[in-house]
């Protein structure tokens, strides 16, 4: 259909949806109805359709008396990556004191797709797991000196088969992201990052990451290249160490182990990377109350389009993966809280509505967020997320994030108990990560609202009729009732720093 066409249907569509149903179920499954409609292609970004998503979520705020944040608008744009190929002029070697030896493309070190173009050349410095994260108390760089020196960074993030670690154990938070880890070397003023496998806890992964031409995260202006484990093995034995040991050490007792390697290894890179970007939007709508401090709540609205890389379905790539449940059912429950506050009298504190762009490929809208806040995030109480609130069953709501406020746990305990649901806690045993790990690393609490897994995760089953609306309804009260309290209550949350 042509886009324009697309368009006109949106808006007859989001008329009928408002004014044909009442009662939260009614228009809970409506908001996923459109959201998940032929014409959205799974929401995809990078994808044109993904912007009549985004025209839908605004007219809906605008359509309760939601207004744009102070000083900003209800879009924010950002840039990522829709495309990308190697160009022909990727080249490395290093001096380790005696002689140069150049680097085999592909075979040695291969560019990913958001790194930037250029040369460098420097010493080398290892930087650890790459992560400043003041949530957990931890820091790669605190003892390191990097301006204007190449950084080796370790893939992945401490501790990762230890179910009790602070960092989540098996689930990844976010500075076990790509992009991440680049932003933090960038911030840290390296020249680029060589970034490493961590193959002491993954033997069976040999070669290196396959160059990806999809989309994902945008070019951040410095240098990223996966150097082979051999090679840095190499470079770590000039300074008497090993990757095993290293990894070892860390996951011991959670302390960096970042050490500048000898001043006569040298790293000389040039990266060429041809990027096609496109701009995406998250979508913010603002509840204003009468203080400065706020409540933010979110949910990404964006799915994996065809499927592309991320198709969990063999048989089902290349068709269309509607994602009701991933994530129009996060969406439509913030819709329904925006409704629902927009007509209330005016609060104690102000509510922060957001839809993020491009979760699936990384996080990216929260983290864009999180990194150019409109609203100072010091002034945010809590974080509450939404992804995959639409499947509950045996009445049961798994919960993330209730130990990082004080208080937490006791309101939600509460809330539960009102409106008779189940409330899992059992945060580290895969609820995958989302959103809320963006506001995490800057030091918000946060609240995850996740209904569960199910065997149509990302694949073209996860359509709207296998929704429960009734379930998603109750929900609804549940995350209502405990924003409310946030908005009101006197005390604001502290952030809790998790310990094991
Ligand atoms: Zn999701
Ligand atoms: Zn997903």
């Amino acid at each position: 259909m042509l886009f324009r066409k697309a368009k006109l249907w949106l808006l007859l569509w989001a008329a009928l949806a408002g004014a044909a149903q009442d009662g939260a179920a009614g228009r809970f499954i409506e908001h996923v109805k459109v959201l998940t409609a032929e014409q959205m292609q799974g929401r995809a970004a990078g994808r044109p359709e993904l912007a009549l998503a985004a025209d839908y979520i605004e007219q809906q705020f605008k359509s309760y008396g939601l207004r744009p944040p102070p000083g900003a608008a209800f879009r924010q744009a950002f840039p990522i990556t829709a495309h990308a190929s190697l160009g022909e002029n990727n080249r490395a070697a290093y001096n380790d004191g005696s002689r140069w030896t150049s680097l085999k493309l592909d075979e040695d070190f291969r560019p990913l797709s958001f790194s930037a173009s250029g040369h460098a050349t420097g010493q080398v410095v290892f930087a650890g797991y790459g992560i400043t994260a003041p949530e957990y108390g931890y820091d790669d760089y605190r003892t390191l000196d990097v301006r204007g020196k190449l950084v080796v960074v370790l893939r992945h993030e401490p501790q990762e088969f230890d179910e009790n670690s602070i960092f989540s154990g098996r689930v990844y938070t976010l500075h076990g992201q790509l992009e991440a880890k680049a932003l933090n070397a960038r911030r840290h003023g390296a020249l680029g990052v060589l970034f490493v496998a961590d193959k002491p806890n993954h033997p069976s992964e040999t070669a290196l990451g396959e160059f990806t031409p999809l989309a994902g995260a945008a070019n951040h202006g410095i240098l990223f290249v996966e150097v082979s484990a051999a090679v840095v093995e190499g470079w770590l034995r000039l300074a008497g160490r090993s990757l095993e040991q290293i990894i070892k050490d860390i996951d011991r007792d959670l302390r960096p182990r970042s050490f500048a390697l000898p001043e006569r290894l040298q790293v000389d890179l040039t990266v060429e990377v041809n990027q096609q970007t496109a701009m995406v939007d998250n979508v913010m709508g603002y509840l204003e109350g009468a203080t400065d401090e706020y409540l933010i709540i979110g949910a990404h609205y964006d799915h994996i389009g065809l499927g592309e890389q991320f198709s969990m379905s063999a048989s089902g790539k290349g068709l269309v993966h509607p994602g009701a449940d991933d994530n129009a059912s996060g969406v439509a429950v913030l819709l329904e809280l925006a409704r629902w506050f927009s007509g209330q009298l005016r609060p104690r504190r102000g509510i922060l509505f957001i839809a993020f762009a491009a979760e699936e490929i990384g996080l990216l809208g929260s983290n864009f967020y999180a990194e150019n806040p409109v609203l100072p995030l010091s002034k945010a109480v809590a974080m509450i997320n939404l992804d995959m609130v639409g499947r509950m069953r045996e009445n049961t709501v798994y919960m993330g994030g209730i130990a990082t406020g004080s208080g937490f746990r006791e309101l939600v305990d509460a809330a539960g108990r009102r409106f008779g649901l189940k409330l899992d806690y059992s945060d580290s045993s895969g609820y995958g990560s989302s959103d809320q790990f963006s506001f995490l690393a800057k030091s918000v609490p946060v609240l995850f609202f996740y209904t569960g897994h199910h065997a149509d995760y990302h694949t073209p089953q996860d359509t709207w009729d296998r929704l429960d609306a009734e379930a998603s309804a109750r929900l609804i009260e549940l995350v209502r009732d405990i924003a409310q309290r946030l908005i009101e209550n006197p005390k604001k949350p502290r952030l809790l720093r998790p310990s094991r």
